[in-house]
């Protein structure tokens, strides 16, 4: 990589991976770029310790969790203010991302021993002899590779339900925030400072390429659907278990009975906050015919109230410099072929800032509308019905989240969206519920983390069977005579034949 600073985009500077804030240029920290025989040795390190840390059982992780748990809720401004500095997040957005954060470590560490831990589970008649016996056991060491956009909230999704589990976790943060990533191992290793248990590698996309080669038991990736392709095309050379958190173009329905105020307010928040670069922020709305107009005046009213800029603006920078680009090219291909623009435009890109943008009538196979934008821009089209609706926003091989705003049908619409999550007259929310699964369909990918499910993702399940009793229909043993298969079959078609 070269020495010439944009500010905001990672340099490599004598081994050392240098972060900037995309708003000043501002140095956030320098980190050791790490080698392929590095993180080789990151994991060796982690194996060792994970044994260790598996041995405290749920109790002893379950104490240290929640110690890291409190550690974070004490320093949220700490962590607030470095999540703005090295990615330009305004601090209001960065605290609404620690406390979900926050909430994930503090349910991940209360409830493993009870989705996990050992339990007695039914036999059923046929082998009625047998005791059955389930158990959740950590996979080791799980590479976990993150993202820029929510450099604290996305590693603990994955990170905290995999610690807890009890396996050891090594990260390799975003190049655009490793400060952040480092500033996360080091309060984890100032309440478990025993064993390397969680520990970070850094560098650009090869050194995430080194951890899915490096040995590691699982990888929990979140980033974009072609990294997604790549990480699980490496993780296949060693039949690496994966999970996969990628992209999204998420849409939000509105149907004739919506409160459009509240649909309007949530619209604005989750397709605007964090500047767009959400992964399951709304970047699509179709809104029935009846309500469309009154709906686009309130979100025009509301999204052009917003500021945009350094420090206290609703809109910060955008992180990714290079995504400029992508949010210009999507605005001027929707204008070009017949959409317009009710707030912002082709004049809203001001690098590094980009005003809010909301686009209507954009034609269905437009970029603006297919490809993920991950900017302060939206498009709101009109359709006839909920039925249209659907159907446009299940159009997409992308399927992470969704939003539906009525009464009688919403709940009946957000089911059938092609989506792993969607939210009811809210936006967004099903993220910081802590008790439910998260994770996509289609190119948005696969795994859940989060919740009971996002647990067992980061454990094997072990299942044991012990004899009671003496089998009276012996059938697993060469000991077993004609009679007694006479017998079986006897028996499967008295209790299964009917
Ligand atoms: P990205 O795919 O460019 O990078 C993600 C991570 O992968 C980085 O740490 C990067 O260094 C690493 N990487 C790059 N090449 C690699 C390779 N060949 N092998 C292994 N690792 C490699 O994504 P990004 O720009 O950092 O993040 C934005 C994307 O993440 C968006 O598409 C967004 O929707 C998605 N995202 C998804 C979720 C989710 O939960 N589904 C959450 C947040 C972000």
């Amino acid at each position: 990589m070269t020495a010439v600073r944009v500010p905001g985009t990672p340099v490599i500077e004598d081994g050392r991976l240098v972060s900037t804030s995309p708003a000043t240029g501002a140095e956030a920290g320098r980190l050791p770029v790490a080698t392929a025989e590095d993180v080789g040795r990151a994991v060796d390190r982690a194996r060792a310790a994970g044994q260790w840390w598996a041995g405290l059982g749920f109790g002893g992780r379950r104490e240290r969790l929640l110690r890291w748990r409190s550690l974070l809720a004490r320093r949220i401004e700490e962590i607030a203010e470095l999540v703005h500095v090295e990615g330009g997040k305004p601090v209001a957005d960065a605290v609404v991302e620690l406390v979900t954060a926050v909430e994930h470590v503090d349910w991940a560490a209360r409830n493993a021993g009870r989705v996990l831990g050992p339990r007695r589970v039914r036999s059923r008649l046929v082998l009625a002899e047998f005791s059955a016996h389930l158990e959740y056991q950590p996979y080791g060491v799980v590479g976990v590779i993150g993202p820029w956009n929510y450099p604290v909230f996305t590693p603990i999704g994955s990170a905290a339900y995999a610690l807890a589990a009890g396996n050891a976790v090594v990260l390799k943060p975003s190049e655009y925030t490793p400060v952040v990533g480092q500033w996360l191992v080091d309060t984890f290793a100032e309440v478990v400072p025993e064993q390397p248990v969680f520990t970070a590698v850094h560098g650009l996309g090869d050194v995430g390429a080194a951890l899915c080669r490096s040995g590691v038991d699982k990888v929990a990736f979140t980033g974009s659907s072609a990294t997604a392709r790549k990480v699980m095309a490496a993780c296949a050379e060693s039949l690496t278990p994966v999970l996969l958190e990628a992209g999204g173009k998420d849409a939000m329905i509105v149907d004739a009975d919506a409160d459009l105020d509240a649909a309007a307010e949530a619209c604005v928040w989750g397709a605007l906050t964090n500047a767009g670069q959400t992964c399951i922020g709304i970047e699509r709305v179709y809104a029935v015919e009846p309500v469309f107009d009154a709906f686009v005046g309130k979100v025009v009213e509301r999204a052009g109230r917003l500021t945009v800029g350094p420090d206290d603006a609703d809109i910060g920078p955008i992180t990714m410099p290079s995504q400029v680009d992508v949010i210009r090219r999507h605005i001027d291909d929707a204008l070009a072929r017949g959409g317009r623009a009710v707030l912002g435009g082709a004049d809203a890109v001001q690098p590094p800032y980009v005003r809010p943008t909301v686009l209507v009538d954009v034609p269905e196979d437009s970029a603006a509308v297919r490809e993920e934008t991950f900017g302060p821009t939206l498009t709101i089209n009109r359709v006839r019905d909920a039925d249209e609706a659907v159907a446009r926003a299940n159009a997409l091989s992308y399927g992470l989240g969704g939003s539906v705003f009525g009464r009688r049908h919403a709940v009946a619409i957000a089911r059938r969206l092609r989506s792993g999550m969607a939210s009811v007259n809210s936006a967004l929310t099903f993220a910081g519920m802590s008790t439910l699964p998260f994770g996509g369909v289609g190119d948005s990918g696969f795994g859940r983390i989060h919740g009971e499910d996002g647990l067992r993702e980061f454990s094997r399940a072990k299942a044991i069977t012990r004899r009671r009793a003496r089998s009276l229909l012996p059938s697993t043993t060469f000991e077993r005579t004609p009679a007694d298969v006479a017998r079986l079959v006897k028996a499967i078609k008295v209790m299964y034949g009917r």
